[in-house]
Order: structure tokens, then C-alpha cells, then sequence
């Protein structure tokens, strides 16, 4: 090991990064710490995955991980009982129907409302398109 390599912190843990944990975010373009030798011991202080997309790997270190939520949509997860009758293709009275029978899984609040979870309306859609 005679090579110079600069040690330059990380900047998610401001470390020194090792040659073999030397990763440059897709996101911020920031070094960061991510083992890529399973025989060294190494820090991780973020992720790469492969990109369908793109076909490529993805290094995201985990300030941009934290900040962009976007692989897990929860934003429209939850859906009130009109959104999900749309959602369904189904009247509202129809559907309320569907879920006081226990077809859909469904929650009902405190006020009444009732509350269906995307997954659950999409499930339903499979259901239908099958019979
Ligand atoms: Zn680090
Ligand atoms: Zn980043």
C-alpha cells in the first residue's frame, strides 16, 4: 500500500472514507461511506440498489435516502370512502356495502368514516377482474 489515497470525510458521519467505502451519491453527488468488499469490515452510511430504469447502480447515501421518501408512496396510501369507490369503479353506497359484508378490508374511525387502504381497493380490482 504505497498509493496516496486522500482520505476525504463522509459526509453523512465526516469519517474518513476508506478506498473500499468510497461511494459518491446518485442524489447529492456527496462522498459517503458504503462497503463494497464483503471480506473488509466498512461502514455503510448509505445504500446502492440497481435501477430497473436504468439499468444501473444506484449509490444514495442517507441524507437523500431520508429525504426522498419517494420509493415508499404513503402519500395516497389511505383513501376516504369516495376516493375509494372511484378508485374502484363502485357507487359509494355499493362499496360501504362491500365492506359492512366483509369483503373489503376496511377500517372505520372514531367520526364513523369509513377507510380503505389503496392496497386493499387494488386487491379488490384484481378480485373482480379474475371472476
Ligand atoms: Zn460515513
Ligand atoms: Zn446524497
Amino acid at each position: 500500500m504505497t498509493d496516496t489515497f486522500r482520505a476525504d470525510p463522509c459526509s453523512i458521519c465526516a469519517e474518513p472514507v476508506e478506498r473500499h467505502t468510497e461511494s459518491y451519491c446518485n442524489g447529492c453527488g456527496r462522498l459517503f461511506h458504503l462497503n463494497q468488499r464483503e471480506d473488509l469490515p466498512g461502514r455503510d452510511c448509505g445504500t446502492v440498489s440497481l435501477s430497473e430504469a436504468h439499468l444501473a447502480l444506484e449509490f444514495l447515501c442517507n441524507a437523500c435516502l431520508e429525504a426522498a421518501p419517494a420509493a415508499s408512496p404513503t402519500l395516497d396510501a389511505v383513501l376516504d370512502l369516495s376516493e375509494a369507490a372511484q378508485a374502484a369503479g363502485m357507487s359509494e353506497p355499493e362499496l360501504a356495502q362491500a365492506a359492512a359484508a366483509g369483503s373489503v378490508p376496511h377500517r372505520r374511525t372514531a367520526g364513523g368514516s369509513l377507510l380503505f387502504e389503496r392496497e386493499a381497493i387494488e386487491g379488490l380490482l384484481r378480485a373482480r377482474g379474475r371472476a
